[in-house]
């Protein structure tokens, strides 16, 4: 059978798994499945040229019942509505799994990041935030960076955000520079969530983090900083890779190097020590621990068996198809799903945000602690409800989350 890899019948085939458990009503399962609001928006844009451009964007809010969308910007030539569609639910599933007062809600830009000007991302980021300014706010509906967005990024979103309401307004996005409003212990947020339920899996299958292999496919936010705190608890790093490819060392490479490496010269490739791995390759390395960091369906039914990793922890949102997935339980694999394993970022985004409207922001030791506490209470819940209903990792996540916000729901009634 030819595998879906649409990426929002992929999150409606993961809904319905899982909604299958909770016996939900029809109705509300079509309620809870379906995006709230979708807005498409033409991005009329100067180019350093003279010439004006016009880029498609999307913002997606799929469901508010327990507080206000949150959910990254993409940039991306690949992005489509049905991407940031999926990417929209994804956030609403993460934010009830970990049990924060937000819905879910996703935006994109259909460019290409790498090949435009800090000016022209400026003047398409300004203009896409104007057009999108009626269903964002502190209270509305909250960014956060996602591919190919940054602090920087952020930064233009609260400023074009402020100069329109007339006041500053920092809670209107999180991921924004310190300086700005911006949360101490952000930047790191999403691989130190990720380092917390992966400590947490290897207590689970008994072996020991200091001296695991770890191979790490994607080098920006996510999967380079997941190199260095894997590198830092004393787990191995063998391989990492970018858009340009990867590469291997089994005797392991020092991340820090990779990082300034790439700094230098573009990309991961070429550092002295390693050899060059495609990107499919890293997947297939023999390691202990694999955390694709990339993009979405790299692991799919033609790749998943030759994984040999014992645990699977998804940095990136949606890297692994269901036909997949069905694979590597099979095998076997511990798999840490992304709406648990990569939801550290939305997490310390909730104490961001929060900082930001009491005006009163904490040290980077407090957010850490709470950042811990929090992913391993998520980590302990999603086990806890894999045992009762019998079911891996990814569908005692949705159950978890899909139930809470089915919850919600119930008790807020249908209006009018
Ligand atoms: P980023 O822009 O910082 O980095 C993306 C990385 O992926 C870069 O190293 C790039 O070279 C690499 N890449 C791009 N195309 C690739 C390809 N075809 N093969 C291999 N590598 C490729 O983005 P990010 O913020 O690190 O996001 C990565 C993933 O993590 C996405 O799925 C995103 O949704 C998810 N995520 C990010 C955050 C966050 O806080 N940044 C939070 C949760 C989830």
């Amino acid at each position: 059978m030819k595998e879906n890899l649409n990426p929002y019948a992929i999150s409606q085939l993961q809904f319905d798994q899982a909604a299958h458990y909770l016996k939900l009503d029809p109705g509300l399962a079509q309620v809870l499945r379906t995006p709230k609001r979708q807005m498409v928006v033409s991005v009329p844009t100067k180019m350093d040229d003279g010439s004006v451009k016009v880029f498609e964007g999307y913002r997606v809010q799929h469901n508010i019942a327990r507080g206000p969308a949150k959910g990254g910007i993409r940039y991306h030539p690949n992005v489509t509505l049905d991407e940031v569609k999926a990417l929209a639910a994804w956030m609403a599933w993460k934010t009830a799994v970990m049990n924060l007062p937000f819905g879910g809600g996703k935006g994109g830009v259909i460019c290409e990041p790498r090949k435009m000007s800090k000016g022209e991302l400026e003047r398409m980021t300004r203009r896409y935030v104007s057009e999108i300014l009626p269903i964002i706010g502190p209270e509305r509906d909250i960014p956060a960076p996602d591919v190919y967005t940054d602090e920087q990024t952020m930064a233009w979103v609260m400023d074009t955000y402020s100069m329109t309401v007339g006041y500053s307004s920092l809670g209107v996005v999180t991921g924004k520079p310190v300086s700005l409003g911006g949360s101490e212990g952000r930047h790191e947020a999403t691989a130190r969530g990720c380092l917390f339920v992966t400590q947490e899996a290897c207590k689970g299958k008994r072996m020991s983090l200091r001296g695991a292999t770890v191979a790490i496919q994607g080098f920006g936010n996510a999967g380079g900083i997941a190199a260095r705190l894997f590198h830092v608890a004393g787990a191995k790093i063998i391989a990492v890779s970018d858009s340009k490819g990867g590469i291997h060392n089994p005797r392991g490479l020092d991340p820090i190097k990779a990082l300034r490496y790439k700094e230098k010269s573009g990309s991961v490739v070429g550092l002295a020590g390693t050899s060059k791995i495609s990107n499919p390759d890293v997947l297939a390395l023999k390691c202990d621990i694999l955390i694709p960091a990339a993009l979405e369906n790299v692991i799919t039914s033609e790749n998943a068996s030759d994984v040999k990793a014992k645990i699977v922890a998804e940095a990136a949102n949606g890297p692994i198809t269901p036909m997949a997935d069905d694979v590597l339980a099979r095998k076997g694999v511990f798999l840490l799903p992304d709406i648990l394993a990569n939801a550290g970022g939305v997490t310390v985004s909730y104490f961001e945000w929060v900082q930001d409207l009491q005006n009163f922001f904490w040290e980077e030791d407090q957010v850490n602690a709470k950042l811990e506490t929090m992913m391993k209470r998520a980590f302990r819940e999603v086990c806890e409800t894999s045992q009762k209903y019998r079911v891996n990792m990814r569908v005692a996540a949705y159950i978890l989350a899909i139930g809470r916000v089915a919850e919600a729901t119930l008790v807020r009634g249908l209006f009018p």
